[in-house]
C-alpha cells in the first residue's frame, strides 16, 4: 500500500507553540503508522519547537515501496536532462525560500544567523546546482579494442542509478550535509529515503515542500523521522530493497550500520568523526594562523566534523599563539543566535553539553592547564535552559590523554608545542582518526611536504573549510569509508555497466 493517509499540514515556525513535523512519503505529508511523536527541542532556551512524527520499520517499508514505484515510473523513465532541470530547480527554490530555511535551521540548532546565512543555506542550494551541472556534462568511458579479424570492438560504460538510497544524517549541519547526499543521489537518478537527525528534523521536512513545488515526482524524496537503533535509522539499514546507505555521523554509529548493512551487502559511504590537527609553524603569517585556528576550533560551537581539536604550535611562537587564541576565544559573543552580533550559539542539546563538560572535567583530572573556558557561561535567565558552553582552550596534556585521543565535538582545543617538522607530523598522525588537517606556513616546500605526509582525507594549507564541491571529501582510518564530491559522488551513486560491441 502506498501512503494514502490524510495529509497533515506542515508548519514550521519559531513562534511559541510547537508545530507538527510529519513524515513525507510518496509526495504526501503523513503521520507515522504508530501515531507516535517526539519533541524537537531548541538548544537556545529548551523550548519545544515541534512535535515530530516518529517513524519506524512500517513507515520505512511504505517509503521504499513509493520509491520503487517512482523508479519504475516517472523518475526512472524521465530523460536525464529533464531530471537534471528539476534538480537544478530545487536549488532555485531553496534560495527563494531562504528565510524559511534559515529560521527552521536556527530554531533546531541555535547556530548563529551569520554562519547559517553564509554556510548552511547557500550550500544546501549549491549542492543541487552543482550536481545537476556536473552530471549533465559527464563524459563516458570508451575504448577501441583490437580483435584478431582486424575489425575491432568498441567498449563503452553505461551508468545506472543504484535504486533506493538510504540517507542517514547528523545534526551539526542538517540541510548542508543532507543535501550533499540527496542532490547527487537524485541527479544520478536514484530515489532516497532520508532519516534526518532526531535533533534537527525541520529543514528536511521543509525541503519536502520544495520537492513538491518544483515537480519532483512523488516517491523520489521521502523523509522518515525517528531515531537510530530499533527505529527508522536501523530499519533503513536493514531493508533488503535499499541498495545503498550514505551516512554521516559518529564512527561508532558507522560501525553499527556496517554490521547491519552487511546482511544485504549494501553499498556504503561513511563520513565519520574526526580529531583533526592544526599545525602552525613559526614561519606562518601569525595573525592569519590565529584567526584561522579560532575559526577551525570554535565555528558552529565546535560542531563541525572538520574542526581542529588538536593544535600543534612551533615552540618559538607557542606562548604568543596561546595568548592570541585565548583572546579570540574570549571575544566570541554568545547569546541569541538570531542577532547578527552573536558569533557563537549553544551546543545542540543539554545531553551533548553533558558530554563536553565531562571532557572538561576529565581534562583537569588528566593534568591540563585551563587557558580559558571549561564551564557554563552565565547568559541570564533567557538562556538558562539552553545548552551554551564556554569556548575552551587547554595546554599541558600528554599526547596519551583521552582528551587528545577522543572526539569531543565542542568548542574545545588543546595546544601542544613542537620543535621539529618531523615531530609535528608524528603527533598529528598519532590518532585513530584521519579526517582533515590544517597547516599554517609560508614555506611552500614544507606545505607540500607536510600535506603529503599527514594522514587525512583533506588538508588545508593557510586556510580552513574552503570547499570546492568538485573535490573528493571524506576521511581515512576511523573517519570514513569512501569519498564523495564531484565525480566521486557519481562513482558512489551509480553503477557502471560495460557494453562490448564487436564491429
Ligand atoms: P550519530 O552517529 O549519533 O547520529 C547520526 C545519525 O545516525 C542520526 O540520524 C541517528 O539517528 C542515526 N543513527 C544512530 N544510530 C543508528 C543506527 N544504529 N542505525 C541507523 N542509524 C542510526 O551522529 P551525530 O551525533 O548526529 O553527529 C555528530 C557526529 O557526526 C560527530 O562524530 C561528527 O564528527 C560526525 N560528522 C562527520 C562528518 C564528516 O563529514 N565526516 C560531518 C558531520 C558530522
Amino acid at each position: 500500500m502506498l501512503a494514502s493517509e490524510p495529509v497533515s499540514n506542515m508548519e514550521l515556525s519559531t513562534s511559541e507553540s510547537p508545530k507538527k513535523l510529519p513524515l513525507f512519503i510518496n509526495g504526501r505529508f503523513v503521520d507515522a503508522i504508530s501515531g507516535a511523536t517526539f519533541p524537537d527541542i531548541s538548544p537556545v532556551d529548551g523550548r519545544v519547537v515541534a512535535d515530530v512524527s516518529e517513524g519506524g520499520a512500517a513507515d520505512v517499508d511504505r517509503a521504499v515501496l513509493a520509491a520503487r514505484e517512482a523508479l519504475k515510473g516517472p523518475w526512472g523513465t524521465m530523460p536525464a536532462n529533464a531530471r537534471l532541470d528539476l534538480v537544478a530547480k530545487v536549488a532555485d527554490r531553496i534560495m527563494e525560500r531562504f528565510d524559511e530555511f534559515l529560521q527552521a535551521e536556527i530554531a533546531d540548532t541555535g547556530k548563529p544567523l551569520g554562519w547559517a546565512c553564509e554556510v548552511d543555506i547557500p550550500r544546501g542550494a549549491a549542492n543541487f546546482r552543482i550536481f545537476a551541472n556536473l552530471i549533465r556534462n559527464l563524459p563516458t568511458e570508451c575504448f577501441q579494442t583490437d580483435t584478431a579479424d582486424g575489425e575491432g570492438a568498441l567498449n563503452y560504460a553505461l551508468r545506472s542509478p543504484l535504486g533506493v538510497v538510504g540517507v542517514i544524517c547528523p545534526w551539526n549541519l542538517p540541510l548542508l550535509l543532507m543535501t550533499w547526499k540527496v542532490a547527487p543521489a537524485l541527479a544520478c537518478g536514484n530515489a532516497v529515503i532520508v532519516k534526518p537527525s532526531e535533533e534537527t528534523p525541520a529543514t528536511a521536512t521543509l525541503l519536502a515542500e520544495v520537492m513538491n513545488e518544483v515537480g519532483i515526482p512523488p516517491g523520489v524524496y521521502n523523509v522518515v523521522h525517528g531515531f537510530g537503533p530499533d527505529s527508522a535509522g536501523e530499519a533503513i539499514t536493514q531493508h533488503p530493497e535499499i541498495s545503498a546507505i550514505t551516512f554521516t555521523g559518529e564512527s561508532r554509529t558507522g560501525q553499527a550500520i556496517m554490521r547491519t548493512a552487511a546482511a544485504n551487502v549494501k553499498h556504503l559511504s561513511f563520513e565519520l568523526g574526526g580529531k583533526n590537527p592544526a599545525i602552525i609553524f613559526a614561519d606562518a603569517d601569525f595573525d592569519a594562523a590565529v584567526k584561522g585556528t579560532a575559526r577551525s576550533t570554535f565555528s558552529n560551537c565546535g560542531q563541525v566534523c572538520l574542526c581542529s581539536e588538536r593544535v600543534y604550535v612551533e615552540r618559538s611562537i607557542f606562548d604568543r599563539f596561546v595568548e592570541a587564541l585565548k583572546l579570540e576565544a574570549e571575544s566570541l559573543r554568545l547569546g541569541d543566535p538570531t542577532l547578527p552580533e552573536t558569533t557563537m550559539g549553544p551546543l545542540i542539546s543539554k545531553g551533548h553539553r553533558e558530554k563536553v563538560l565531562y571532557y572538561c572535567n576529565l581534562a583537569r583530572e588528566e593534568g591540563a592547564t585551563v587557558i580559558t573556558g571549561g564551564g557554563i557561561p552565565d547568559l541570564g535567565p533567557a538562556f538558562a535552559d539552553g545548552a551554551y558552553i564556554q569556548p575552551t582552550i587547554w595546554t599541558g596534556l600528554p599526547e596519551t590523554a583521552r582528551c587528545i585521543r577522543e572526539e569531543i565535538f565542542g568548542p574545545v582545543c588543546h595546544i601542544q608545542p613542537f620543535d621539529t617538522e618531523e615531530e609535528a607530523i608524528a603527533m598529528a598522525n598519532d590518532s585513530s582518526y584521519g579526517l582533515c588537517a590544517a597547516i599554517w606556513t609560508t614555506n611552500l616546500s614544507r606545505a607540500h611536504r607536510v600535506a603529503r605526509r599527514v594522514e587525512a582525507g583533506m588538508v588545508w594549507v593557510n586556510t580552513w573549510f574552503l570547499r570546492d564541491l568538485r573535490t573528493p571529501f571524506g576521511g581515512t582510518k576511523l573517519s570514513g569509508v569512501g569519498r564523495e564530491g564531484g565525480i566521486h559522488s557519481v562513482e558512489f551513486y551509480t553503477e557502471l555497466k560495460n557494453v562490448c560491441v564487436k564491429l
